[in-house]
């Protein structure tokens, strides 16, 4: 067993554990990363980095690694399955608001590629991968962490402070028994990579196309390698059924006929809409997919974990340096505000407006986006919303 140290714990080397571990390191404070695998992932998860997440990334000398591995889309696109085009957002009107006037499609490792680099670089940060975090304890000075090395052997640290970033079913959130309500999705998301060029075939199709329709809504994204197909999919099928190859063939030549696809990668995953009661419990804060979980529709989980990290961090360097701990209750109040207010109702809307069966409402719904863009002040309003710009403005009313 170590004694107290003087430095910040983070469970979990995802992106929002890895930008909160450089945030910590550019205000001074050392950090210790517990990664449970071996190494980092290099799933297919989050693509789309919005405006503000860039200028935060900026700031920690990460984004221009990850913009030259990217691609940058100014536009965005509501389509309808049957009509084509619906309206099609222009994030180069918030030039004047940020460096980034654009969603960067880029895959997450590459960003927590380019935050280990740098933390490997700094001697104030140590990363120790294959150890699972599994008991969190906490007195008036210290945190302790048990932990668990891949080989069976218990290792406990003791620090002053936890920030539990270890992903959707977190066993820092867990221990503290903070309650994670919610609800999941009906649906299962299937998500399809394929070499296909869509962006060749589809005439006049943005990077980033939400495309609705009353009986399989979809969205089509563009990554630097690869286009992914998002389909809803009846949860009342097993797994081999969703994944079967002659049926996601079909369901591939019903979105557009022609040569067979080929399926670079598919996965078929559970979705929860969810934000944890509390984000800070003396010591330990939750940050990231341990604090709110929700739809991809929108692109918001990982950016919004990200601005999490940021302002946890700044506000516990102010801690570190002396002022008064209450001050992380306002990280709680900002951050759960924007995860429930912004973040779960903007994502829950952009599935009601893909899935809405009634012809009338989807008419409206439809009528509604097209005057939006059509109103230079309506249209900067709307981009200011999705690109999470305005949710971060929010933060200085939350008290
Ligand atoms: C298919 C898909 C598409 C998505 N697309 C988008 C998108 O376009 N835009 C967007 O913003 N979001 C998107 N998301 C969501 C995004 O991927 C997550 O919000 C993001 O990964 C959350 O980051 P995190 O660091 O909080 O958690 P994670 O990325 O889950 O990282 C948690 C880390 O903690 C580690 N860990 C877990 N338990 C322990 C433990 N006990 N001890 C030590 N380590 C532990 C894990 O191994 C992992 O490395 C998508 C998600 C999926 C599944």
């Amino acid at each position: 067993m170590q004694g107290i140290e003087k430095r910040v714990l983070i469970a979990g080397a995802g992106p929002v554990g890895l930008v909160a571990a450089v945030s910590l390191l550019e205000e001074g404070i050392p950090v210790t990363v517990l990664e449970a695998s071996a190494d980092l992932a290099v799933d297919l998860r989050a693509s789309t980095f919005h405006p503000p997440t860039l200028d935060f990334l900026d700031r920690l000398g990460l984004a221009d690694g990850l913009i030259a591995r990217g691609i940058k889309c100014p536009l965005w696109q509501f389509r309808d399955r049957k009509e084509g085009e619906i309206a099609t957002f222009d994030l180069g009107l918030l030039a004047d608001v940020t460096d980034h006037p654009y969603r960067l499609q880029a895959e997450q490792w590459k960003l927590t590629e380019a935050a280990r680099a740098r933390l490997e670089a700094e001697p104030d940060a140590r990363l120790i991968t294959d150890i699972t975090v599994e008991e969190v304890s906490q007195d008036s000075d210290s945190v302790t962490v048990k932990a668990r090395r891949e080989n069976g052997e218990v290792e406990t640290f003791r620090a002053a402070y936890l920030i539990g970033a270890d992903g959707a079913r977190s066993t820092v959130r867990k221990s503290t028994g903070v309650a994670f309500p919610g609800l999941t999705i009906p649906e299962i998301f299937l998500s399809l990579s394929t070499p296909f060029r869509y962006d060749q075939a589809i005439e006049g199709l943005a990077d980033i196309s939400y495309i609705s329709d009353p009986d399989e809504w979809l969205v089509l994204l563009r990554t630097p390698t690869l286009w992914r197909v998002l389909f809803p999919t009846d949860p009342n099928l097993s797994d081999e059924e969703i994944l079967d190859p002659a049926r996601i063939e079909e369901r591939m030549q019903s979105l557009l006929p022609g040569e067979p696809y080929e399926i670079a990668h598919k996965t078929a995953y559970r979705v929860h809409e969810r934000v944890a009661e509390a984000y800070v419990h003396g010591r330990i804060f939750l940050a990231g997919d341990a604090a709110h979980l929700n739809n991809p529709l929108g692109g918001m989980g990982m950016n919004g974990g990200i601005h999490d990290a940021v302002n946890l961090s700044e506000k516990l360097a102010q801690v570190w340096r002396g002022a008064d701990p209450t001050l992380m209750g306002r990280y709680e109040r900002q951050r759960r505000k924007v995860a429930i207010e912004t973040v779960q109702a903007q994502a829950l809307r952009n599935r009601a407006l893909l899935n809405e069966t009634d012809p009338a409402k989807r008419r409206a719904f439809h009528d509604e986006l097209r005057a939006t863009v059509a109103d230079p002040v309506k249209h900067r309003a709307y981009v200011m919303k999705s690109s999470m710009i305005q949710s971060l403005r929010d933060l200085d009313e939350v008290a």
